[in-house]
């Protein structure tokens, strides 16, 4: 890593926010995941702003992550720099029906205040364990509702960190989808708008939501929830398991018992087994159905 780069992140974030070598396995729900050369804890929208100008100029290369639910990171790790959009952007406004969010607010928290100000619309969300920036990214829902529903605009980054605000139909949401997974746009934040309701059923809703997901997920394991996409006309768990899948394990990955649509570590797995789990389930669905299944979770780095 280029001495002057390390030094202009220390001098924009304050050395305290960058983590040298740091183990991805920390910051991924999968808890795998070798080492980030340059770990960075945004600490503001501005510093983000000055960082993302910087590395286009410097072409240094970055990926953001927010709290790596969806994010398979390969056991030997990633060599370029890591903006983990967390705390440090979490800012959660309510006016009216609207809300201003923050990238780095965690889903469950937002989808509570929204219940807590009687607004309805992110029941859905309430057993999300992303950052608002992900789920944008993803298009992320649940139980028949998606971010797509509420949002109004996204406002972002461009490469050249140059800020842009997207109404919802520019994001190009689909299933799991937006202009971002395909664009190296940043989520810096997010305009929700919600529908007045009655704040005690807003908030048991996603509680009822919660329970349905306590009964039918290995929450109990590390995972990033469902590991594949829906197939169209199938669900990829039903699949799984009709190929005799069921509990299928390499090294400490495995398909779970409860729900064959989770790849959970059972107990110090690599991202290696996790990969060679996803595919293994891939080739003996493809073989066995015709179906191919594809990964929802993100791979970054070297395996
Ligand atoms: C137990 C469990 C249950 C889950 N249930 C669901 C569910 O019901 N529905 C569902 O859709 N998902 C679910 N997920 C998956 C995951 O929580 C969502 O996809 C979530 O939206 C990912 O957000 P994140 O902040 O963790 O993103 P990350 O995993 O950190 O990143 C995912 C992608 O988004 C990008 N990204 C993140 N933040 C930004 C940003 N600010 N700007 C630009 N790019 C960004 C990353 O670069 C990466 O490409 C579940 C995961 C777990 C572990």
């Amino acid at each position: 890593m280029n001495q002057s780069i390390l030094e202009f992140i220390k001098n924009t974030v304050s050395e305290q926010n960058v983590l040298l070598g740091e183990p991805m396995s920390r910051h991924t729900t999968f808890r795998t995941g070798g080492e980030a050369a340059i770990f960075v804890q945004v600490p503001s929208a501005q510093a983000l702003e000055k960082l993302v100008r910087y590395f286009a100029k410097v072409s240094q290369e970055y990926f953001v992550v927010g709290k790596g639910s969806n994010l398979l990171v390969g056991d030997k790790g990633y060599q370029g720099v890591i903006l983990n959009i967390g705390s440090g952007m979490s800012g959660i406004e309510v006016t009216g029906d609207r809300m201003i969010v923050e990238a780095g607010a965690p889903l469950p928290r937002v989808a509570a205040v929204a219940a807590e100000n009687g607004l309805s619309g992110l029941e859905f969300a309430a057993g999300i364990p992303g950052s608002m920036g992900g789920a944008i990214v993803m298009n992320a829902g649940a139980y028949d509702g998606e971010m797509k529903q509420v949002v109004q605009s996204v406002t972002v980054l461009s490469r050249e960190g140059e800020e842009m605000e997207l109404d919802c139909e520019t994001m190009e949401f689909g299933y799991r989808q937006s202009i971002i997974k395909n664009r190296p746009f940043v989520v810096t934040r997010v305009c929700l708008r919600l529908k007045r309701g009655n704040a005690e059923e807003i908030k048991a809703k996603g509680e009822s939501f919660n329970a349905m997901r306590r009964e039918k997920q290995p929450l109990e394991y590390p995972s990033a929830g469902s590991t594949f996409k829906r197939p169209e006309g199938y669900f990829a768990g039903k699949l799984i398991m009709d190929a005799g899948l069921r509990g299928f394990r390499i090294g400490g990955a495995q398909i779970a018992e409860k729900h064959c649509g989770f790849v959970i570590n059972v107990g110090n797995a690599t991202s290696a087994d996790v990969r060679d789990v996803i595919q293994e389930a891939q080739e003996r669905v493809k073989e066995q159905f015709g179906v191919l299944l594809e990964p929802e979770v993100i791979f970054l780095g070297d395996f």
